[in-house]
């Protein structure tokens, strides 16, 4: 079938496979363009690994370090006849990638929240790699089951304390406004911790350190945001960066345990970038094209790729995390940078739906938005016929 973009709010119901292949071939060339990550990561476990972070740490694993990689996504197929998400035509052009290269890529498509999904990947881990010496949980998600009780949490996008006016940017007609969000109430700000906080990553390393498939030394590395003030009470200090500061402690925690391996637990700092769970947060999106539009003058720019490559690179595997006074691994630092947040915030305070294509980035906005559905890509006939029933090679065994 031919497959054109359709786009709903922040979301694009369709995905083009080839498109979605060219972006992932993107990615890795960037990787293998810096060379080998020295003393890199060799068997690695991505949770949440179809798209965004996830999808480019590992991305960056296999092919800055030749490491074996295991996948866990959430996504749905392809069928001959109608799109699957772009997650799963990402999952099986990395996979083809991987096996070109020699590389060992296993997927596993299910809810990495339940008891079932962590059993199967550490039955996998023990049959075909004995250890991992990395995990890397990026999971973004609406809504989890709790594993034990079954009750559903659902995470919610609001500032706590009082209500939050700002300007706010509708990604599909470029107009800017202004948007009001009531505050949190009721149990929101724990719903959004038991989804987005840190207690699966650590039932995640419990389970794998119970099953003796952690390696000495091993690296656990979960994602986190913090942004400038202007955004802080919808992020920082709403209901999400609530359950950020839960990962944080999570963080402490894992240390612990971790500890008699000579293992270490890190939350990196990610810069702000256009995902598929980036678009769904109010204020962000007009936030992110007026950086796009700095850092790409200054030259500073990075997609997800750059980032999780920087990360493994430059700060996990180097010996010097360059960690700050929370402990915390910060790839955000030229986004932080005082002249690129004194400008952005100058932009801030007089961008309007007329100066937006001025002051900030926004076809770039809608690019890598576009991108991450496959569509935009240079080198695919969007006019040919493409079949969305591709499948994922180690899910089809
Ligand atoms: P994303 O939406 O691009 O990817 C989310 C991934 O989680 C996908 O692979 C999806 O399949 C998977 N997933 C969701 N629910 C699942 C489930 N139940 N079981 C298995 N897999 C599931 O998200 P992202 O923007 O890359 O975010 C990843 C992490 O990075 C999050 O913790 C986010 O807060 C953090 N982060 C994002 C940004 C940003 O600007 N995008 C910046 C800093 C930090």
């Amino acid at each position: 079938m031919i497959i054109a973009p359709k786009i709903r709010g922040f979301i694009c119901t369709t995905a083009h496979p080839e498109g979605c292949a060219k972006h992932v071939a993107g990615q890795i060339a960037v990787v293998k363009s810096r060379g080998l990550i020295g003393n890199g990561p060799k068997k690695v476990l991505v949770i949440g690994s179809s798209t965004g972070y996830g999808l480019s740490s590992r991305i960056a694993a296999a092919f800055g370090s030749n490491a074996a990689t295991i996948g866990v996504f959430f996504e749905k197929p392809g069928e001959p006849a109608k799109c699957g998400t772009a997650d799963w035509y990402n999952t099986a052009a990395f996979e083809k990638e991987a096996a070109a290269a020699g590389l060992y890529a296993r997927s596993f498509n299910g809810d990495a929240f339940s008891d079932p999904v962590k059993s199967e990947v550490i039955a996998a881990i023990k049959a075909d790699l004995g250890q991992v010496d990395l995990v890397i949980y990026s999971l973004a998600s609406p809504r989890r089951t709790d594993p034990k009780s079954g009750e559903v949490y659902k995470s919610v996008l609001k500032p706590v304390g009082e209500s939050y006016t700002a300007k706010n940017l509708n990604t599909t007609t470029g107009v800017v406004n202004e948007i009001t969000i009531a505050p949190a109430e009721g149990d929101d700000e724990a719903q959004t911790t038991a989804v987005m906080g840190g207690e699966d990553w650590e039932l995640w390393t419990d389970a794998l350190l119970e099953a003796g498939v952690l390696a000495d030394g091993v690296r656990t590395v979960a994602y986190s945001y913090i942004g400038p003030e202007v955004t802080w009470p919808i992020y920082k200090n709403g209901t999400i960066g609530k359950a950020k500061e839960d990962l944080e402690r999570v963080q402490r925690a894992l240390d612990e345990k971790l500890a008699p391996l000579n293992g270490k637990a890190w939350v990196s700092v990610n810069k702000a970038l256009v995902t598929q769970a980036s678009s769904a947060i109010p204020v962000v999106p007009l936030y992110i094209s007026l950086l796009y539009k700095v850092m790409k003058a200054d030259g500073t720019h990075e997609d997800t790729i750059e980032q999780m490559d920087r990360l493994l690179r430059d700060r996990i595997y180097n010996g010097n995390p360059q960690a700050d006074a929370a402990g915390r691994i910060r790839v955000d630092d030229w986004e932080m940078t005082p002249e690129v947040q004194a400008l952005v915030g100058k932009r801030w305070d007089g961008v309007n739906t007329e100066n937006l294509s001025e002051l900030g980035d926004f076809e770039g906005y809608q690019s890598s938005f576009l991108r991450l559905f496959g569509f935009g890509l240079t080198g695919v006939d969007y006019a040919a016929e493409s079949d969305p029933g591709v499948g994922v090679p180690s899910l089809e065994r």
